[in-house]
C-alpha cells in the first residue's frame, strides 16, 4: 500500500529492526526498553515529505517532546498517556 517504514536501532546494543507501521515498531521498541533498559533510537522513513517533517517535529530522536502538537505522529503517544 504505502511505502512507510519505521527503523529501530539500540544505542546500547546491536539491536536493530524495521517494521512497517510505526504502531508495530513502537511496540518492539518499548518491549526492548523495558526488557534491557536501553535507549533505543527510532527512524521513520516515508515517501510523503510531510510526514518527515512531522518526525522531525516530534522530536522523536531528541527526546525533546512534544514539538509540534498537530503531529499526526503524537495520536498513538497521546492514546497511551491520557487514557
Ligand atoms: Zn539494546
Amino acid at each position: 500500500m504505502d511505502e512507510a517504514n519505521v527503523v529501530i536501532e539500540c544505542r546500547d546494543c546491536e539491536f536493530r529492526s524495521s517494521f512497517p507501521h510505526v504502531g508495530s515498531a513502537r511496540v518492539a521498541l518499548e518491549d526492548h526498553e523495558s526488557a534491557l533498559g536501553h535507549d533505543v533510537d527510532w527512524q521513520i522513513n516515508r515517501v510523503d515529505a510531510g510526514v518527515e517533517r512531522a518526525g522531525a517535529d516530534a522530536g522523536i530522536c531528541g527526546g525533546s517532546g512534544r514539538v509540534n502538537a498537530d503531529s499526526p505522529l503524537l495520536e498513538w503517544r497521546e492514546a497511551d498517556d491520557e487514557s
